[in-house]
């Protein structure tokens, strides 16, 4: 059986990124089991550019999608109300992203495909048995464990399943875009009819996504009903080419997020972190992986003490995002909101 000073399950923003900037001494096992990408807008906020910036990263244009778009229409379909915010995100192919930031990871990180199904305790570390791509049953060894394998993640299933924090099921569709029929845009939906959360659509390469977060009871039938209420409303989402879903979490609490402990470090979605209010995950990803490198690196002697130190910005960051929903997501709140057209911006010529 193969060692390592660390095991990292999941190789999205947040496992890519601790594996790309841990000390390089360190023998590192990086596996995912993704194969068609995670269900995702593939929107990089400003909080994420930033946290790339502070890399000193560029983005290689084979990442990028068409178009880039610069404001959101945010429709109530209850009110009917509409509103245009500017937005400065960048719209990103999010396999390619994920595929590209693991291509940063230098030459103390292997990297598996495979999909981890157990982890056992065993004298001072974990043993963690994986199938790899070729269908085997492989057992590794790692004195550390990192669980970066998103909000389903089987590390925090395993070892902390008290997490209290909602969950979401996030359906999203793939239409071939007809441009002669509407203009690519974004959006973002909301229907107190059918989820307490939002819906979204995203113009990418030719296609469009619409995608919500739906609570897991019928969350298909009531994807579909309000996908009837938006083709009713004029979006061209006819005959998808593609349908995807997973758990998607959003913390309402402190109690919603846990860092791990006794060998274990929860990065990423698997600790919680991902607005309440907006779902963007990827620089919580990028900015809890940074953290939890920095608590190991430092002369502190309880690691995991000084990584719940070191996140407790994002923690107290994420409570006031969830203070906030209410003006977005009070059926009532909103109305005034956009009725007052508060920093909404117009559109000449819609
Ligand atoms: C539909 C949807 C749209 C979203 N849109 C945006 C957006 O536009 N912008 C934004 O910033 N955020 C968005 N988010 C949130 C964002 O995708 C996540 O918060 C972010 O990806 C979390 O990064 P992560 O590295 O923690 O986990 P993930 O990106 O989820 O990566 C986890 C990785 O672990 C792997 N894995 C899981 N279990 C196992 C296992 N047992 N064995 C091996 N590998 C495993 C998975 O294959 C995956 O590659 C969206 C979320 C959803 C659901």
């Amino acid at each position: 059986m193969n060692s390592y000073d660390i095991i990292i399950i999941g190789a999205g923003p947040a496992g890519a990124t601790f594996a790309r900037i841990a000390e390089k001494s360190q023998k590192i096992l990086l596996i995912d089991g993704s194969s068609d990408g995670k269900p995702c807008g593939g929107l990089l906020a400003p909080d994420a550019q930033k946290a790339l910036a502070c890399f000193d990263l560029t983005l290689p244009r084979e990442v990028l999608v068409d178009p880039q778009i610069f404001s959101v229409r945010t429709i109530d379909l209850k009110t009917k109300q509409q509103r245009w915010y500017q937005r400065l995100y960048i719209n990103v192919d999010r396999k390619k992203f994920d595929n590209w930031l693991v291509s940063l990871s230098p030459f103390n990180v292997t990297k598996e495909k495979g999909i981890c199904f157990k982890i056992q305790k065993e004298n001072d570390g974990y043993i963690v048995t994986y199938k790899n791509s070729s269908g085997e049953t492989i057992n590794a060894y790692g004195k550390n464990l990192i669980g970066a394998d998103g909000a389903n993640s089987i590390v925090r299933r395993s070892f902390f399943p008290k997490l209290h924090t909602r969950q979401y099921v996030a359906i999203q569709q793939w239409f071939e875009e007809e441009r002669e029929i509407a203009k690519p845009f974004y959006s973002c939906i909301f229907d107190a009819d059918t989820t307490d959360c939002c819906s979204w659509s995203i113009s990418k390469d030719g296609y469009i996504i619409f995608g919500g977060a739906f609570a897991p009871k019928n969350c298909r039938s009531i994807f579909e009903n309000q996908k009837e209420k938006l083709i009713k409303f004029g979006f061209p989402l006819n005959n998808p080419v593609k349908t995807e879903a997973c758990m998607v979490l959003r913390p309402n609490s402190l109690k919603s997020f846990c860092c791990g402990g006794d060998g274990i470090f929860l990065i990423g979605e698997a600790a919680g972190f991902i607005s309440p209010s907006s779902l963007e995950g990827i620089s919580y990803a990028i900015n809890s992986a940074v953290m939890l490198n920095n608590a190991l690196l430092s002369d502190k002697k309880d690691k995991h003490k000084e990584y719940k130190r070191a996140t407790k910005s994002l923690r107290l960051k994420l409570i006031v995002k969830n203070l906030k929903c209410p003006l977005m997501y009070d059926p009532y709140l909103r109305k005034i909101i956009m009725k007052s057209g508060f920093s909404s911006i117009e559109i000449y010529q819609k």
